[in-house]
């Protein structure tokens, strides 16, 4: 039997904590109606959660290579609920002129008819600029979905090679990393509690239905599957560890 690692067990109790504390977040929201407006404050109070955990814990800014106006890992696919890919569609149109939204959904159409149902492996779908990627920084940062609050590396030269590269070799802050996949987590076993479709849909694709379609948010929430089409397509070889 190989010896327990104490680190990775400490991660493992705190990504058990994370996800409780947001699963009981989010399920409080989500109890009061099935409306849009509960499934906003349910992702809000998850993010919430986590960047209070985020506040106590013992993340270094300067331990990370991140920075504003890196951006490797902003050409990377994107996974997010529609929960969370409708709050972002939201807060935009809550948040933006007619003239930025229209220009956001340019880029994000753009994107997608050049991405739309790829595979997320280098060679079926080459690094491409998010759409919401604006001048090396990110246009939706306080709403960005959890695995883009998840991904932080030590390492500016490994981000870069890992746009290309099949297999994913990564330093980071486990605890970062932790704390914000055990929040996502915490969030879809609420909505799952809910009846609420929790699977994951690449970025681009969904945001493009949400942006589109002013009654997403309602129709989605009746069980329509408005996001057909739009499903994830993560590759099992990329994927980093998680506690
Ligand atoms: S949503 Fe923001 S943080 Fe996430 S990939 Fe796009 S630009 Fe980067």
């Amino acid at each position: 039997m190989p010896e327990p690692n104490p680190l990775m067990a400490r991660a493992a109790e705190h990504h058990r904590l994370v996800l409780s504390d947001g699963r009981t977040a989010a399920d409080d929201r989500l109890a009061v109606d099935r409306s849009p407006g509960a499934v906003y404050d349910a992702v809000d109070a998850v993010v919430g959660i986590a960047d209070a955990h985020m506040r106590r814990g013992p993340t270094e800014a300067s331990s990370l290579a991140c920075k504003r106006g890196c951006a490797h890992c902003c050409h990377r696919p994107v996974g997010a609920p529609a929960a969370v890919v409708l709050r972002i569609a939201a807060a935009l149109r809550e948040q933006a002129s007619e003239s930025e939204l229209a220009e956001i959904l340019a880029r994000v159409v753009s994107l997608d008819e050049k991405t739309h149902g790829a595979r997320w492996s280098p060679s079926e779908r080459p690094p491409h600029p998010c759409a919401f990627l604006l001048d090396g920084a990110c246009r939706i940062y306080p709403i960005r979905p959890f695995v883009c609050r998840a991904w932080n590396s030590a390492d500016e030269g490994a981000c870069r090679r890992a746009l290309g590269e099949d297999v994913l070799e990564m330093r980071f802050d486990l605890f970062q990393r932790t704390t914000y996949a055990a929040a996502e987590q915490g969030l879809k076993a609420a909505l799952e509690r809910r009846r609420m479709d929790s699977a994951d849909l690449e970025l681009t694709a969904a945001m493009r239905v949400a942006l589109e379609n002013r009654d997403a948010c309602d129709r989605w929430l009746r069980g329509e599957r408005v996001f057909a089409g739009c499903e994830a397509k993560p590759d099992p070889r990329r994927r980093l560890p998680l506690a």
